[in-house]
């Protein structure tokens, strides 16, 4: 299917121009296509599909997939016999082959490990063009109309991702591809390292002045409190926090910081366009190329209005590796009725993961604040540590698990030892003033206009000890 950007660009603004019923018709007629595909050329499906009906109408009537499940049978899971996974561990294991392309066709991003088993996720060109084109023809214009755009253009295009720099993260790979498609890209976008000192950091968006700034949510939120400071001064169009999802009043404040809009999006790894956020609060579904369903333990359909316990994750673009009634792990709600924005789109809430902001004391005295995809992009390249299900919230006692059923101490000191030109000393400001400018926040606070949000998820259930910083994030994805 060598559909050209253009036929992509005018199938986007049709879809919803058109409204729901054609979208939903979209989305039917690309799923069958892709289970069509996936049975002819994936090994796994062929098998997993034997006894389901030729023609899939509804998506129920396919067995539901996980990473666990998918990552071990790689080779046969993947659509092209000339993806192993032996070789694309030896493209991911080379950091200087971050944006490159696998075998000159595949985009390669890995996911960093801090909910789950590490992936390894390739992407085809024509998914990677749908993505563009859904954010420069469909999202880009809903959060910032033709008068935003302007104003990011006559700011001079230039973007900032702030972003894991030690591997291949989506975020870090999106940015750099960028940056190597031509020298206007080189000038325009520029990625960031989130373990740089905050100091250092501070200075070098000072100088480059982003009219547009991507970044985890939580490291977003620590360059609000410089931009209140006075430190940071920089007039950003688009404040973009990803990765991470902050608790609704945080939105706000960093909007109130930067004179700027501020909206996300919800993306995975294994899906990097699946929903973007409207000015009420909602996700709203690229339902033409995606399909989220909100189900319950068992995997049954969870009805609008309710939380799920899981979503099943379907990407319809992506054929290389087929993501198909995937269990993502993230909690969401269907809204039951349209939303007030008018936007066709289904829309959802999000609940999904929780991180937090960690500090840590220094032998100077300082504190040192890690954001949570920070510390776990750090914790992904410690050799031997494969999970950090971090369950209670003190820097000192973080765990690892190095082996399946087996836990251990995951110390500051260890993780400085095995990346000792990489801990960050990082954020590091006086005590005195980081109270200053630490943004208020509570653990608990009044939902605002997202009701569907809550932050008293499962990693605030304890109080915090008194030298860890809780600053509420809801909703952590590893890219
Ligand atoms: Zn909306």
């Amino acid at each position: 299917m060598p559909e050209s950007r253009f036929w992509l660009l005018r199938d986007i603004r049709a879809a919803r121009k058109q409204g729901p019923e054609s979208i939903r018709r979209r989305q039917q007629a690309r799923l069958a296509d892709i289970v069509a595909y996936a049975r002819a050329r994936s090994p796994y499906y062929r098998q997993l599909y034997h006894g389901v009906p030729d023609q899939i109408t509804n998506p129920a009537q396919l067995p539901v997939t996980s990473k666990a499940e998918l990552m071990p049978r790689f080779d046969d899971w993947v659509t092209d016999p000339d993806v192993t996974l032996a070789k694309v561990r030896a493209h991911v294991e080379d950091p200087s082959l971050i944006g490159e392309k696998f075998l000159g066709r595949y985009t390669v991003a890995t996911t960093s490990g801090t909910s789950g088993a590490r992936g390894i996720f390739l992407t085809e060109d024509r998914a990677m063009a749908v993505g563009t084109t859904l954010i420069a023809a469909r999202i880009m214009p809903t959060w910032l109309g033709p008068a935003g755009l302007l104003r990011i253009v006559a700011r001079g295009g230039r973007m900032a991702a702030v972003v894991a720099t030690d591997g291949h993260f989506a975020a870090y790979v999106g940015a750099t591809q960028m940056r190597n498609r031509s020298r206007l890209g080189r000038k325009q976008a520029e990625v960031f390292s989130v373990h740089s000192p905050l100091p250092e950091l501070v200075d070098a968006l000072n100088r480059f002045q982003p009219a547009v700034i991507i970044g985890y949510a939580s490291v977003i939120a620590l360059l609000a409190g410089e931009q209140e400071s006075g430190r940071l001064r920089i007039r950003p169009v688009l404040v973009q926090p990803g990765g991470e999802t902050l608790a609704a009043g945080e939105y706000q404040r960093i909007a109130r910081a930067f004179n700027a809009t501020v909206r996300d999006g919800y993306a995975a790894t294994e899906c990097l366009f699946m929903a973007y956020r409207c000015q009420h609060g909602w996700l709203h579904v690229n339902a033409d190329w995606v399909l989220l369903e909100p189900v319950d333990a068992d995997h049954q359909p969870v009805p609008p209005g309710q939380r799920s316990h899981t979503v099943l994750l379907t990407n319809l673009a992506n054929r290389i590796q087929p993501i198909l009634r995937y269990d993502l792990g993230d909690s969401i709600e269907a809204r039951p009725q349209p939303c007030p924005c008018g936007d066709p789109l289904p829309a959802i809430g999000l609940q999904g993961r929780a991180g937090d902001v960690l500090t840590f004391p220094t032998h100077s005295g300082d504190e040192v604040a890690i954001t949570p995809l920070a510390f776990g992009t750090l914790i992904d390249r410690t050799p031997g540590v494969e999970l950090f299900p971090d369950r209670t919230n003190r820097a000192d006692n973080v765990a690892g698990a190095s082996a399946p059923g087996r836990r251990r101490r995951c110390r500051p000191d260890m993780a400085r030892s095995a990346h000792r030109d990489r801990w960050p000393a990082h954020h590091a400001r006086s005590r005195q003033s980081r109270r200053r400018t630490r943004p208020r926040t509570t653990r608990t606070g009044p939902r605002g206009q997202v009701p569907h949000c809550d932050p008293t998820t499962r990693n605030h259930s304890r109080k915090p000890p008194p030298h860890v910083l809780m600053r509420p994030l809801v909703g952590a994805r590893r890219l």
